[in-house]
């Protein structure tokens, strides 16, 4: 058997079911990693054996950008979770050729550097004689389809809170057709039902000096808000009074990055 292991870095365990019972009667604990991915939204199932155990298999969900980086993500996930277990000999299997290169250091990372630095990090850090392997789809089955199953589940209810931002947009902006709008030095004075007035501006990032926007948005870090703000009526009555599109500003937030 030619030594793959010494060239590449990992093992190439194809369908080779025989090979894994191998390392588990040399005593390896055997981790099955996998990762499913749809537009922003990514998904892992990880599962553990041992030559006597079985255990039960966990599930993560993140943002991510690309399924290669989710399937790296993946296996950081599997170290992550080995971080409290006692074991000496460790073969992570997973079916990306890619990632496995990646990890392995036989491929230079370059748009993954950020992942593969917390996975080489974690490898180092480790007492673990930890070892990867390349197999084929069918022997990580169970793992695939438990990704799979969370990746709709996780779908699902990002699909749930979209709309719910939606919803919350379209209340806004027909509580705005109540105020009326002026311009003025700085941004647009909004004037409410009651007679109050509020400034609102839209220069780098939108603003108003509203009580849900000082309390929500005033003091957080720009990425905290271009990620997550949604307006006030205010703010809703000055874009329709200019012509903009509240929807389009606050794209990234209602949709919360992702495509669905
Ligand atoms: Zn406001």
């Amino acid at each position: 058997m030619i030594d793959w292991e010494g060239s590449l870095g990992y093992y190439i365990i194809g369908e080779d079911f025989g090979r894994i019972e191998d390392f588990k009667e040399r005593g390896y604990a055997i981790i099955r990693c996998d990762a499913s991915y749809k537009g922003g939204l990514g998904t892992c199932s990880i599962s553990i054996e041992t030559k006597n155990k079985a255990y039960k298999s966990t599930e993560k969900s993140f943002r991510e950008k690309g399924s290669t980086r989710a399937e790296l993500k993946s296996i950081y996930y599997s170290l992550m979770r080995l971080r409290n277990l006692n074991f000496n000999n460790v073969l992570i299997l997973n079916d990306n050729q890619y990632a496995v290169s990646l990890v392995s250091g036989f491929f230079k990372p370059q748009t993954t550097r950020e992942v593969c630095s917390k996975i080489n990090k974690e490898l180092k850090n480790s007492q673990k004689n930890i070892k990867f392997g390349l197999v084929r789809s069918k022997l990580n089955r169970k793992v695939d389809q438990s990704a799979k199953k969370q990746l709709r589940k996780y779908r699902k209810d990002q699909l749930e809170k979209y709309n719910e931002r939606v919803k919350r947009v379209n209340c806004m902006i027909t509580e705005s057709q109540k105020h009326s709008c002026e311009k003025v030095n700085g941004g647009f004075s909004v004037i409410t039902e009651s007679g109050r007035k509020y400034l609102v501006s839209f220069d780098d990032l939108p603003t108003c000096n509203c009580y849900y926007w000082r309390k929500n948005w005033e003091n957080k870090a720009e990425k905290i808000v271009k990620s997550k703000a949604l307006p006030c009526s205010h703010i809703c009555c000055a874009a329709e009074f200019s012509e903009r599109d509240v929807f389009e500003i606050f794209e990234h937030q209602i949709t919360g990055g992702i495509k669905l």
